[in-house]
């Protein structure tokens, strides 16, 4: 798909999730949050849900959660919101910020089924456990932060990288560290330190006479 394609598809998914009215959330939303970013993103990121912030602005990651991931994203790997793309797992607040409900997480499940399709990023960071679990059931976020993993989605093979949620990282300063140190993994995926032989270059010895 070419970007323009790719950007007419996100539109319409964003049309569609603005105009859903099929639970409570959705209708009590100031604004739906889709998602944004880059359509060609090598770098997908999957949050929970909307927050305060994110619900009167109608855009992901925008609050004091937000500001944390978009300074490590800069500091560490150098890049800013419009060269990753940013989503949540559910597309409207929940109330009093609470956890998302399973009947939720399905309901929205297709929107970001095909938002990744779409997209199809080579990285997809999971941030926290909600959107882990989505890709890597039945394990603790405190024991596979940092991990890569490959899984087959759609019939695509994607690496999935699970981080700590950047307001769990708001909490305590343990866990910022190793949010900070999941990202500097990250850079090492994107970029492999190249590995140089520490042996002096000598003249190849030509032992089998040539054929030419
Ligand atoms: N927390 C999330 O999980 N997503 C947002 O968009 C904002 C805060």
């Amino acid at each position: 798909m070419t970007t323009d394609q790719k950007n007419e598809e996100l539109n319409k998914i964003a049309e569609e999730i603005k105009n859903f009215k099929g639970l409570d959330i959705a209708r009590n939303a100031t604004h739906a949050v889709p998602g944004e970013g880059n359509p060609d993103a090598t770098l997908f990121f999957c949050g929970e849900g909307p927050g305060f912030n994110e619900d009167q602005q109608g855009r992901p990651f925008v609050g004091q959660a937000g500001k944390l991931l978009e300074k490590t994203l800069k500091e560490i790997l150098n890049l800013g919101r419009v060269d990753v793309y940013i989503t949540n797992i559910i597309k409207f607040r929940p109330p009093d910020n609470r956890d998302p409900q399973p009947f939720e997480i399905e309901a929205c499940r297709n929107w970001l089924d095909r938002q990744i399709d779409i997209i199809r990023p080579k990285i997809i960071c999971t941030l926290g456990r909600f959107s882990m679990a989505k890709f890597i059931p039945d394990v603790s976020i405190s024991r596979v932060h940092g991990q890569p993993r490959f899984v087959e989605f759609l019939g695509q093979k994607y690496i999935i990288f699970p981080m700590y949620h950047p307001a769990a990282a708001l909490r305590g300063t343990t866990v910022l560290n190793e949010f900070k140190q999941d990202f500097v993994k990250l850079k090492n995926m994107l970029n492999p330190v190249s590995v140089q032989p520490n042996i002096p270059e000598e003249k190849p010895v030509i032992t089998q006479p040539s054929l030419f």
